[in-house]
């Protein structure tokens, strides 16, 4: 069992409250993963100020300097990527075929940062005055705060991390308590690329207390959270007073439209995909299934074929279809939606208790569930479970369908299988949600998109893509008059 540390300005160190906390596998919860620092208010001082003072050098490093460093990065994290992988399943739960795909995520977004450092392209505008040149450029912001949850453990901080560090911003990270040690890993692979001293500082810990610290600072200009609704509207609160800009990615509650016409194949294995995956610990999950009444009762009947052959276990086995739910809490949480389900009058169509047989037993697994005759506005039709239930609801036509997928406080992700072209537009054009996926199921960001969602799911960012780079930069407008005469916009031009 090993000790880990927290990383300010440049050296490993402990708590100044000397206190750790434990990291479990939530497969067998038996077996402790490590102990790290449960850091407090002085800790995050001096990440600030570590952070804070390499900012001045930081800044000045040329940004396809920065750029190399960030492909260097990605070329370790390939090299690591199976190693990764495997910590990141022991520490929550989600099988090595998805956590590889967490790493190629972070892989995927160093070299496309890596790229953007040759562009950070500004504008330059023609003058309304003679001999007057006029140009925008994007300059660093100063120091980012990055808090991250535990369902993407690694690609979540890099979407984050890299474009801040690209911008020429210097950061303090503060990971998830349940994933302690991918974030950990994450540093000291940057420090091996050659990250410059302070530039990111990690600090471990709860939410509720350095999270909050870090939200409040003076010295920190920038937060971006990804995480739950709840905690994203607290923080919202907070960075007010200092009038920081802060970025929101929260939560989900996406559904799967199936049209009469659709290749239920292929919607089937969306389905399961979407709905099972990552143990529907997803904040793009297909938490809903909203099927056309002439293939309803076809299709409910595949879906169960299919998902009663799901093998839960631990994440590590390739026999492994859907590992366990990240925490006791979690999997409480999710049981508590399963019975308020029940109270509302859905029909439990499989699942709904927790899976103890043999191993299991040591892990807080539960059983994939269905509920069908779900109505549109129950509450598991339209809160975020955060766990693998899904709700089934029945609709005669997609206009009614497009409603039912927009009755929720959230917009991240949606998906409509059909193969007629009008209905297809419809829903791109109608869908309240950040992303629309055709014929694919609701998961499946790739990184050079922007990603990201509307209403309660967010404050109107996206991270990915060429958008993420907007957000941690700041436009500087530069107008250079080389005419030597005294001139006026507006009145002499
Ligand atoms: P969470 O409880 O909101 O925690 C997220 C992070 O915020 C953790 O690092 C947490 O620290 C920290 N935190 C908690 N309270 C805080 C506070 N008062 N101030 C500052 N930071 C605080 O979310 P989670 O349970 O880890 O993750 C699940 C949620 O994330 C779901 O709602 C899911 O939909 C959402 N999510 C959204 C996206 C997206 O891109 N839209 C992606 C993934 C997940 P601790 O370590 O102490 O918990
Ligand atoms: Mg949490």
């Amino acid at each position: 069992m090993k000790k880990f540390q927290n990383y300010i300005d440049g050296k490993w160190c402990d708590s100044s409250s000397q206190q750790t906390f434990e990291n479990r596998n939530p497969a067998n919860k038996n077996e402790l993963l490590g102990t790290f620092p449960k850091s407090t208010k002085e800790d995050v001082e001096k990440a600030v100020q570590s952070a804070k003072k390499s900012f001045e050098s930081w800044r000045l490093t040329p940004a396809p300097k920065r750029g190399d460093i960030l492909r260097k990065v990605g070329d370790i994290l390939t090299q690591r990527k199976e190693e990764l992988a495997k910590i990141m399943t022991k520490e929550m739960g989600k099988v090595l075929l998805e956590t590889r795909g967490d790493v190629q995520e972070g892989i995927d977004t160093a070299y496309y940062a890596a790229t953007e450092g040759r562009r950070l392209f500004g504008h330059t505008v023609p003058s309304e005055l003679n001999n007057k040149f006029n140009m925008s450029i994007r300059t660093p912001i100063g120091v980012c705060g990055l808090i991250t949850p535990w369902n993407f453990p690694l690609a979540i901080p890099t979407w984050k991390m890299f474009p801040a560090l690209l911008c020429g911003n210097t950061v303090v990270f503060k990971p998830a308590m349940q994933t302690p040690e991918t974030a950990t890993r994450f540093v000291e692979i940057l420090i091996e690329a050659g990250i410059p001293n302070g530039v990111v500082n990690l600090i471990h810990g709860a939410g509720s207390e350095i999270g909050n610290a870090i939200v409040e600072h003076n010295d920190v200009e920038v937060i971006s959270f990804t995480g739950s609704t709840e905690v994203g509207k607290k923080i919202s609160k907070s960075a007010a007073d200092t009038l920081k800009r802060v970025s929101l990615e929260l939560g989900g509650k996406n559904a799967q439209i199936v049209m009469d016409d659709a290749d239920l194949d292929l919607a089937l294995d969306g389905v399961l995909w979407g709905a099972f995956g990552t143990t529907g610990q997803r904040c793009t999950a297909t938490s809903r299934l909203i099927l056309h009444e002439k293939i309803h009762d076809k299709f409910l009947e595949m879906l169960l074929t299919r998902v009663k052959k799901l093998r839960l276990g631990d994440g590590l086995l390739s026999t492994t279809d859907v590992g366990p739910c990240v925490s006791e809490s979690q999997r409480n949480t999710v049981h508590q939606y399963v019975e308020i389900g029940k109270k509302e009058g859905a029909n439990l169509l499989i699942g709904g208790e927790f899976a103890t047989e043999g191993e299991l037993d040591n892990g807080w697994f539960y059983k994939p569930t269905i509920f069908t005759n779900v109505t549109p506005n129950m509450r598991i039709a339209k809160e975020e479970i955060f766990g693998p239930v899904l709700s089934v609801i029945k609709t005669s036509n997609v206009f009614e369908a497009i409603q039912i997928l927009n009755n929720t406080i959230y917009g991240l992700s949606s998906s409509i299988y059909t193969k007629n072209i009008n209905d297809a537009f419809a829903a791109m054009r109608d869908i309240k949600a950040g992303i629309v996926y055709i014929n694919a199921p609701t998961i499946g960001a790739e990184a050079h998109m922007p990603f990201g969602g509307v209403k309660q799911t967010g404050n109107g960012h996206r991270e990915g893509g060429w958008t993420v780079f907007d957000f941690y930069s700041e436009w500087k407008t530069i107008y250079v008059d080389y005419s030597g005469n005294f001139q006026r916009a507006q009145i002499d031009s």
